[in-house]
């Protein structure tokens, strides 16, 4: 007889319980900044300077003082060539100085000209073709960025326009967190190895491992240092040790495969052995399978989570699971994915008891269009899909209605 159906867990409990159990890992790599896009910041930036460090020209032009400036066509004498990297004198009052992009403004001055506004004349003078207003095309000191603001905050993944704004401070290396070391596995006697066989030869019953490539692919993004361990051999002995092994080196064991209800995999009795492990039926759709579980070892423990075997399911518990749960072991406060309101193009007339997520993409016309094959076996939607509709259990859905979207920029960068 099959024992009774466990309740199922709400995703948004099942990722409560996880986080609870992501203590950011100890210890931190110092990197140049050069090196450090897609990390997580472990220290604040603060910036010991002003930025930009003084009063500079918006434009190539002319330095003046307005007062001399108070009508159309007035020519002042040229006293001094300002150029980006040097500093320049005061400005001698009845005079206006070349500058260009980027160059201090001379003390004195309070307006910078355009050159497209003025005419060099062939005594040396300017002709000023237009009355300038005070502070026209200055960029101020510090409007950037104030001395001891904190430009960066521990805890922050790093992108480009960060680690420009760390070199604006003056930062050549960062301390960022170290990388979490993950060892993947992939279970099911059914799966081959591309390459290892090729498609014609492939026997009854044999599929491509598709999980690895794209579970490799997401750990890598988030910074891991992944181990592949391949397809665990179908034997409990065999599964122990790789287990074990895996366990003293690495932070977090992931696979997938063999965590449904019943399945005679060998991974979930190894974990046990070892540790232990708690299975899950979480009400999300694809994906309700999934293990979380801990292997003790002489300093701690490793992290296990076991991902059902369908490749979709597989790819949404890892993007909405994992994902967050990696990056709070870098230290990264907020790993809840942004979810923006858009215009269902489509209709969606079976609820379900489960929360659902629907492979969409975007159209030409703002709203967004629905793969038409959402069973959690067909990969092509993840493919073909820019994000997933977050559409809670129990909800049908018409075309024209609102709803919740996520980018897969948010779940798989
Ligand atoms: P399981 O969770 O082991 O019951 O597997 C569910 C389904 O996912 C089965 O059809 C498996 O063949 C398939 N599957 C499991 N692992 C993989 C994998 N690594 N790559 C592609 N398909 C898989
Ligand atoms: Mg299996």
């Amino acid at each position: 007889m099959r024992p009774p159906m466990k309740p199922l867990k709400p995703l948004d409990d099942a990722l409560a319980d996880l986080l609870g159990h992501a203590t950011p890992l100890a210890g931190a790599d110092t990197v140049t900044t050069f090196d450090a896009d897609g990390r997580v910041l472990a220290q604040d930036c603060t910036s010991v300077l002003q930025v930009p460090p003084q009063d500079n020209s918006a434009m190539d032009g002319y330095a003046v003082r307005c007062a001399d400036v108070a009508a159309v066509g007035v020519e002042l004498p040229v006293s001094q060539r300002i150029a980006a990297g040097s500093a320049g004198e005061p400005l001698q009052p009845g005079t206006a100085a070349r500058i260009f992009t980027g160059a201090p403004v001379p003390a004195g001055a309070d307006a910078i000209l355009m050159q497209e506004d003025c005419n060099a004349l062939e005594d040396g003078r300017v002709r000023i073709n237009a009355v300038p207003r005070p502070g026209q095309w200055i960029r101020r000191a510090g409007e950037d960025i104030t001395r001891g603001a904190v430009v960066l905050q521990a805890g922050t993944r790093l992108t480009p326009a960060e680690l420009g704004l760390a070199a604006s401070i003056g930062m050549h290396q960062l301390q960022v967190a170290r990388r979490p070391r993950v060892a993947l596995f992939s279970t099911g006697d059914e799966l081959v190895m591309p390459g290892d066989v090729p498609p014609a030869q492939m026997r009854p019953g044999a599929i491509y491992n598709s999980n690895r490539f794209f579970l490799r692919a997401m750990l890598l993004r988030l910074g891991c240092e992944v181990t592949d361990f391949g397809i665990v051999p179908d034997r409990r002995d065999t599964t122990i040790d790789a287990l074990r092994q895996a366990s003293n080196v690495h932070d977090l064991i992931l696979t997938s495969g063999g965590v449904s209800v019943g399945e005679e995999d060998h991974i979930k009795p190894a974990v046990e052995t070892l540790g232990t492990l708690d299975l899950w039926q979480i009400a999300m759709k694809p994906g309700k399978p999934f293990a979380y579980g801990q292997i003790p070892r002489d300093n701690g423990r490793a992290h296990f989570m076991g991902l059902p075997g369908n490749p979709v399911s597989s790819f949404l518990t890892f993007a909405l699971l994992v994902r967050p749960f990696v990056l709070r072991l870098q230290g990264v406060h907020s790993v809840a994915p942004q979810t923006i309101a858009a215009r269902a193009d489509f209709t969606w007339a079976k609820a379900d008891k489960r929360r659902e997520f629907l492979r969409v993409r975007h159209n030409a016309a703002g709203g967004l269009d629905l793969f038409n094959n959402q069973s959690s076996g067909v990969l092509t939607s993840a493919a073909w899909g820019d994000g997933v509709v977050d559409n809670p259990a129990g909800q049908t859905i018409a075309a024209g209605d609102t709803v919740r979207f996520i980018a897969f920029s948010e779940l798989l960068s």
